[in-house]
């Protein structure tokens, strides 16, 4: 059985052009995709890079592609895990396939780590919520000790995404585990704009669609639910017979992509 959800080398690779916006964690980001082309350049100088990066934004906008686009832009492997995984595992499975992934990962050093919804194992031990199952007390333990033990050699950075920053247990966020934290929000219009083009980048649109227009009137959207307003959109321009996407077809995908993000979540601003 594989540990965790493998991305090779250079195979569909990901990079920051990639990820729309968002220019501010790119920036705090570049740091760690220089480390991991080049470690020696920082141990030459006694330099310690923060190895564990917390990713904290509501859901669809962007982490996973984020950390994706940091092992991409170092070309480097890239390993991912979902917290949610661990929900109802027998005790000390979740352990052993954190062991398991770390392993593997220092094996393949350099490399990025990815734990998507870290809070679901790493809630406040003893708090209450969750149950605070043995299991899930094991999982998070193991993926402390695993954060402490690195060796200077092991060029290894381990990003985790949650959207419950408040309910982590603090030994998570402890110096030398995840002590550099970037907010990814919803993007604001331009961002919703840049994220558009990127996925409209190879659909034929028609002159006269305003992706303007519809990244302003797209208000609380996240990139996840744009990229599928841009799916829809060419759906509709396929069913109607058409090879082009008409602005049409984007205000009709906006409707039904509206209604869908409404059942879920109401829209914060
Ligand atoms: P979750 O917390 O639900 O796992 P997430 O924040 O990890 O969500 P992703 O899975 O990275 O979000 O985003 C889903 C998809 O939405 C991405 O694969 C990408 O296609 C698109 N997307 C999100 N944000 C952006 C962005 N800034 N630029 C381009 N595409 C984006």
């Amino acid at each position: 059985r594989s540990p965790a959800k493998r991305y090779e080398k250079g195979k569909g690779r990901i990079t920051f052009e990639d990820v729309a916006g968002m220019e501010n964690a790119k920036r705090e980001l570049n740091e760690m995709v220089d480390y991991l082309k080049d470690p020696a350049k920082f141990t030459r100088v006694g330099a310690t890079v923060p190895k564990g990066v917390l990713l904290v934004g509501p859901p669809g906008t962007g982490k996973t592609l984020l950390a994706k686009a940091v092992a991409g832009e170092a070309n480097v492997p890239f390993f991912a895990i979902s917290g949610s995984e661990f929900i109802q595992m027998f005790v000390g499975v979740g352990a052993s396939r954190v062991r398991d992934m770390f392993r593997t990962a220092k094996e393949h050093s350099p490399c990025v780590i990815f734990i998507d919804e870290i809070d679901a194992v790493g809630r406040m031990r003893g708090a209450g919520y969750g149950g605070g199952s043995d299991e899930r007390e094991q999982t998070l333990n193991q993926i402390l000790s695993e954060m402490d033990g690195f060796q200077p050699t092991e060029t290894v950075i381990v990003m985790a995404a949650t959207n419950r920053p408040d309910v982590l247990d603090a030994a998570l966020l402890r110096p030398g585990r995840f002590d550099r934290h970037i907010t990814v929000d919803r993007p604001t219009w331009k961002g919703r704009l840049e994220i558009l083009k990127v996925h409209t980048r190879n659909k034929p649109l028609s002159d006269q669609v305003d992706l303007e227009r519809v990244a302003r009137n797209m208000v609380g959207m996240s990139g996840a639910e744009l990229k599928n307003l841009c799916n829809e959109a060419a759906l509709l321009a396929v069913r109607s017979g058409r090879n082009k996407v008409e602005q049409i077809d984007f205000d009709r995908a906006a409707d039904r992509v509206r209604l869908g993000a409404m059942r879920e979540e109401p829209f914060n601003d």
